[in-house]
């Protein structure tokens, strides 16, 4: 089995009817690259970008940061790199952002908000990434949007950041970019917010967390967490509708985009790219390339 999967690198992710779909991987660290090119991913879909600032004690500087996104874009020759900006809170916490402690912490200071609230550490992380981006192919996306403030907010402050690194002589690349689709009200506006930017990114983990109201990390909760909810399946069809008609392309990276049951449906819907964990690339191809769409 192992063996006709390794087949199946360097192939399209093509149905037999002719549809195409992007198979991107999702990682977590510098050292996930090398299971990405293993597994013949088509570009990187998710950096969680939390461990450069989890396990240790002060920020992560500029240079940091720039160095480890310009090994990635290297490593990848060209291919896309997702690079999602700093997720911290609820769940993933460091004692130096001095956090006051939350009854709600999903519901909290996390994210985005923590980027928007505090833009000099935004912007640092921000830096690095334009930096990074001379070397590679690099994309940008934004996790726990609700508003289009937020995106107008967030593109101020990239506007300030390029400004800079242009004053500094530092060459930039094109860099898209994009917002993850993570609360219900992110779905609701997905019209609204797809007009302001380049592409959408649905994480289904937080999505359902969201929705159903279920903490994802209660475990007594686990027969209720249901990402096969028809609510979940209707929100996913209504953003990559609302992303089609500005023209912008949509995306899935929650753990849901590796469920081998939801493939079909998903490229029915029109998902245009798929993240999922690295061992998975090769076990989604091959259920892409037998598919046909027409029966
Ligand atoms: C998601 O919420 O689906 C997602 C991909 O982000 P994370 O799992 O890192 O919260
Ligand atoms: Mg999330």
């Amino acid at each position: 089995k192992k063996r006709l999967l390794q087949a199946l690198k360097g192939k399209e992710n093509v149905t037999l009817d002719g549809t195409r779909i992007n198979i991107f991987a999702n990682i977590g660290n510098l050292s996930d690259v090398d299971a990405v090119l293993k597994n013949d991913a088509g570009g990187i879909g998710l950096f969680r970008s939390e461990f450069l600032y989890l396990e240790r004690d002060t920020y992560p500087t500029e240079e940091e940061q720039f160095q480890v996104y310009k090994q990635v874009a290297e490593a990848m020759e060209g291919k896309k790199v997702i690079i999602r900006t700093l997720d911290i809170g609820a769940d993933k916490q460091a004692s130096y952002f001095n956090i006051d402690k939350e009854e709600n912490p999903a519901m909290g200071y996390r994210a985005i908000r923590i980027c928007l609230d505090r833009p000099e550490l935004f912007k640092t992380q921000l830096t690095a990434l334009f930096r990074a981006s001379a070397f590679g192919n690099i994309a940008v996306m934004y996790p726990m949007i609700i508003s289009v403030e937020e995106i107008e907010k967030i593109m101020k402050i990239v506007d300030e950041v390029k400004a800079e690194l242009i004053e500094r002589n530092i060459k930039i690349g094109n860099v898209e970019q994009g917002i993850m689709i993570e609360t219900p009200a992110a779905v609701m506006i997905s019209d609204l917010l797809a007009k302001k930017v380049d592409f959408l990114s649905i994480g289904t983990n937080d999505l359902t967390q969201y929705t159903l109201a279920i903490d994802r990390q209660n475990q007594k909760l686990e027969n209720y967490y249901n990402p096969h909810h028809e609510a979940i399946l209707r929100m996913i069809k209504q953003v990559v509708d609302n992303g089609h008609k500005a023209g912008k392309w949509v995306g899935i990276c929650g753990e849901l985009g590796a469920d081998l049951v939801l493939t079909e449906e998903f490229i029915r819907m029109g998902l245009d790219e798929i993240s999922v964990a690295p061992p998975y690339v090769l076990t989604i191809r091959d259920k892409v390339r037998k598919m046909d769409l027409t029966k």
